[in-house]
């Protein structure tokens, strides 16, 4: 690591329903963090007030004097445009183009630095997790929905709108189910633990049974357990789950050629590891670059502080 790395760093994970935030020291070592609700329904004004106000609460459990810190990143849920510090859109919490690094920034007399929370969870793995050293990596996250990025020399690419890397919404050929972006067949109504409920939904429609509750809330933990104990069509779930990722992937992977993949996500990591080689496999045969040569996959490592340690990486960059 450069020596030039300021000697603390603040990061915060702005979620739609929680507010988490770490201080990161010159290591990436945690060394205090802190954790509120978001409370998206007070509005806008509120939430930047909370996020300054748990910011100094970290600060205070690493004991550190707000003074000593220069840069806060944040990760926010939606598109954004980093080089203006502007979150395009965020629909878990109804805003549009909201000036949040500015508006941060003032809050905590500090320069803050803007960014996609998929992406900064990827950068946060880079850095410090599952891909350290690694030169280009593509992350995918399998949770209700499938996010991505693609990090390059360890630069996320954001692209020209702030989407570089939004894997869930290319166009697959996984059947034509409608999308939460409105449109049919996007690779996430697969890839996704949303899409997996609906296969398993359809499945029990159509009068197969499942040995899985899917009436109310259910848990990435309860598909696990139903793989675990044999349930058929939870396997069919999952497989298709598999062979649509190992194809968004390979979709990638022709394109970037990166050095490794991350996997994370809820329902990925709750899956676990045995995921990754079922995945390598199902890669060899969706593509013939990855016949050729296997490709490396991890499982993401950071778990709830990827995204709050990206965006501390992110805003802690030596200029
Ligand atoms: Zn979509």
């Amino acid at each position: 690591m450069p020596a030039k790395l300021p000697e603390y760093r603040l990061g915060v994970d702005l979620g739609g329903t929680k507010i988490h935030v770490v201080v990161l020291d010159r290591k990436g070592r945690i060394v205090g963090s802190a954790r509120t609700a978001t409370k998206g329904e007070r509005g806008y004004a509120a939430v930047v007030e909370r996020i300054a106000r748990t910011a100094l609460e970290a600060l205070d459990d690493a004991d550190v004097k707000r003074k000593s810190v220069k840069v806060c990143g944040i990760g926010a849920p939606g598109p954004v445009d980093a080089e203006r510090g502007v979150m395009h859109m965020a629909p878990n919490l109804g805003w549009i183009d909201k000036p949040l690094a500015r508006d941060l920034g003032k809050a905590l007399a500090m320069r803050v630095v803007l960014g996609n929370d998929v992406n900064c969870g990827a950068l946060g793995e880079v850095a410090y997790g599952a891909a350290v050293d690694a030169r280009s990596a593509v992350a995918a996250f399998v949770g209700t929905g499938l996010g991505g990025a693609v990090v390059i020399d360890g630069t996320v690419v954001n692209g020209a709108h702030g989407y570089g890397g939004e894997i869930g919404h290319i166009p697959s050929p996984f059947g034509d189910a409608v999308c939460g972006c409105g449109r049919r067949g996007c690779l996430e109504t697969v890839a996704s633990k949303t899409g997996v409920l609906r296969l398993i939904n359809d499945a029990i429609a159509q009068g197969r049974k499942a040995r899985l509750d899917v009436t109310g809330t259910v848990k990435s933990s309860a598909i696990a357990e139903a793989l675990a104990a044999g349930c058929p069509v939870t396997k069919a779930a999952i497989d298709r789950m598999v062979e649509a990722l190992a194809w968004g992937l390979c979709a990638i992977g022709n394109v970037v050629d990166p050095e490794v993949f991350i996997l994370g996500g809820g329902l990925a990591e709750t899956l676990g590891k045995p995921l990754l080689p079922r995945l390598a496999g199902m890669m060899a045969e969706t593509s013939v670059l990855y016949r050729r040569q296997r490709p490396k996959l991890v499982m993401a490592k950071l778990g709830d502080d990827a995204v709050a340690v990206g965006a501390a990486v992110a805003a802690g960059r030596p200029v």
